[in-house]
């Protein structure tokens, strides 16, 4: 579909998804919601709050007795069904991606977009694939057998920087493997949520199988503090994350974590230099810097440090800042002031630390707007190779060998992801496996399908999204003996 048609769509849905019904906020409360691009409020959303999560867990509760025995194909056809909903309406959902996060319509029609539809897929298609083994126990006349069972209600809080996406890994293994749904959209970003909510209420999918609670931390808290919820699954910064651990501890429910990264790009001087300047720019700009596996720390081979640079330098500053809806836009707005004084901060802070090549400051004068921003002269040990920036920042660090480069990739809390460029292949498996993170990319950034693990070691988090380890979040195992002696 051609993305110079695709104009603001209208806000259809702004309550709360209830058992099936769309309400008002018991306390009857909204919170704004802002267009990033021009910092003007878009719509009114219902706050939601205890009162609500508690309606929303009874539904739950409810749903979840006769959607963990529907059968395994029904399930997977109404992902199908959700699937086909969102292919028939993706130029009003990526209109409300842009319009609520400010990230360029081409991208969101090119990665977004067709990321949700595959995801939605690929997990209607494990619905019916999810079986235990037998297993040969040494006791003799004893059948021993496992089976997967879902695990019952998912509080599922996620991040403003991908909204349908983070809402499609969360949704469609959940009601893959049986388990039943209330989301939590980044208070930032709920449009997108909403009206997929109102797609799966569309598809059929039964009342309080999926629910939406809209509102703030309190109300992700509240999901994590309640009895009636047997599982989080979150996605957002780590400090979040420890909250959340904390909170889960009381009802010992089940955790995992999608958090941030400060992942290591390490080009090696035997690259194909204009291909790795093609994959910095990617990981580093890409959604505004906005992704929890951005290439923040680009490691480069001294000897061709220099030449990289000018090549990088020159790449950033043809690179297309402004208006999301312009199909030719390659950088959008920044998600909201706080995000924006945040990253602006940090600029300041590197431009104490190290050397600013290029950016180093707001685009235009109206919205969100971060110039792409390179330093160069950065070591591990400064803030700004450290801490996760989330926006258009990059350090560039140089290395001077194979064990440098593996020492220095992982000078670091997290772990979420990396990437290597060089035409040695055996240099490259050789630094996969060095590095302490949950994804490598060789000669390639940002690369993402459904089927493939996604996740973190360290800081990172903890469980894995997407692929077959996906459904591991959402089940159970259960070991059945069977006495065949009786
Ligand atoms: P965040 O605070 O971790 O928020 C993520 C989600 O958790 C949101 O839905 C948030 O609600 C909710 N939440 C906040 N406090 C909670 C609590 N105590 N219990 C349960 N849920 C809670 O992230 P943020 O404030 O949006 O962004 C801050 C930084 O986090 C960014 O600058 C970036 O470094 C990092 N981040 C990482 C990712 C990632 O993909 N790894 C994504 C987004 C942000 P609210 O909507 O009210 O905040
Ligand atoms: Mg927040």
């Amino acid at each position: 579909m051609s993305t110079a048609t695709i104009a603001p769509p209208a806000v259809s849905q702004t309550k709360n998804l209830i058992n099936g019904k769309w309400v008002d906020a018991a306390s009857g409360e909204t919170f704004e919601t802002y267009n990033p691009a021009t910092g003007e409020v878009i719509a009114n959303v219902a706050k939601g709050g205890k009162a609500d999560v508690d309606a929303a867990v009874k539904a739950a509760q409810k749903a979840f007795a006769s959607w963990s025995v529907t059968s395994n194909r029904q399930r997977g056809r109404l992902l199908h069904k959700l699937a086909d909903l969102v292919e028939e309406n993706a130029a009003e959902l990526a209109g409300l991606e842009v319009l609520n996060n400010g990230k360029p319509i081409a991208e969101v029609m090119a990665a977004d977009i067709p990321l949700v539809v595959s995801t939605y897929r690929y997990y209607a298609e494990w619905a019916d694939k999810i079986y235990g083994e037998t297993i040969p126990v040494d006791v003799p006349g004893f059948f021993c057998y496992t089976k997967k069972e879902p695990v019952g209600v998912a509080g599922q809080i996620i991040p403003w920087n991908f909204p349908l996406l983070m809402q499609a890994w969360k949704w469609a293994p959940c009601l893959a493997a049986g388990c039943v749904s209330i989301l939590k959209p980044a208070e930032q970003t709920p449009l997108s949520a909403l009206r997929v909510g109102e797609l799966a209420m569309e598809a059929g999918i039964p009342a309080g199988v999926v629910q939406i609670v809209n509102g703030f931390g309190e109300t992700g808290a509240a999901l994590v503090e309640h009895p009636g919820v047997d599982k989080i699954a979150f996605t957002g910064h780590y400090e979040t994350a420890q909250h959340i651990m904390a909170g889960a501890a009381k009802t010992l429910k089940r955790v995992t974590f999608e958090l941030g990264g400060k992942s290591p790009n390490v080009v090696f001087a035997d690259a194909d230099l204009d291909q790795a300047v093609a994959g910095a720019m990617t990981g580093i700009f890409f959604n505004q810097g906005e992704v929890c596996c951005a290439g923040s720390r680009l490691l480069i081979e001294a000897s061709v440090h220099d030449e990289f640079v000018a090549k990088f330098k020159a790449a950033a500053e043809s690179h297309t800042v402004g208006d999301p809806f312009d199909p030719n836009t390659r950088q959008g707005a920044q998600i909201s002031q706080e995000q924006f004084d945040k990253i602006l901060s940090y600029i300041d802070i590197g431009k104490k630390e190290a050397t600013c090549v290029t950016g180093g400051e707001r685009s235009g004068d109206k919205g969100w707007f971060v110039k792409p921003t390179i330093f160069t002269g950065v070591n591990n040990d400064m803030r700004i190779a450290q801490e996760e920036i989330f926006g258009p920042v990059v350090s560039v660090i140089p290395f001077k060998d194979f064990d440098d480069a593996a020492k220095q990739a992982n000078q670091t809390i997290y772990g979420l992801a990396s990437a290597v460029w060089t035409r040695d292949i055996g240099k490259a498996h050789a630094l996969a496996d060095k590095i302490r993170a949950g994804t490598v990319w060789v000669n390639c950034y940002n690369t993402f399908d459904a089927a493939a693990p996604f996740g973190g070691y360290k800081f990172s988090g903890q469980g894995r999204e997407c692929g077959r380890d996906g459904l591991n979040n959402y089940t159970e195992t259960k070991t059945v003996w069977v006495n065949t002696a009786y």
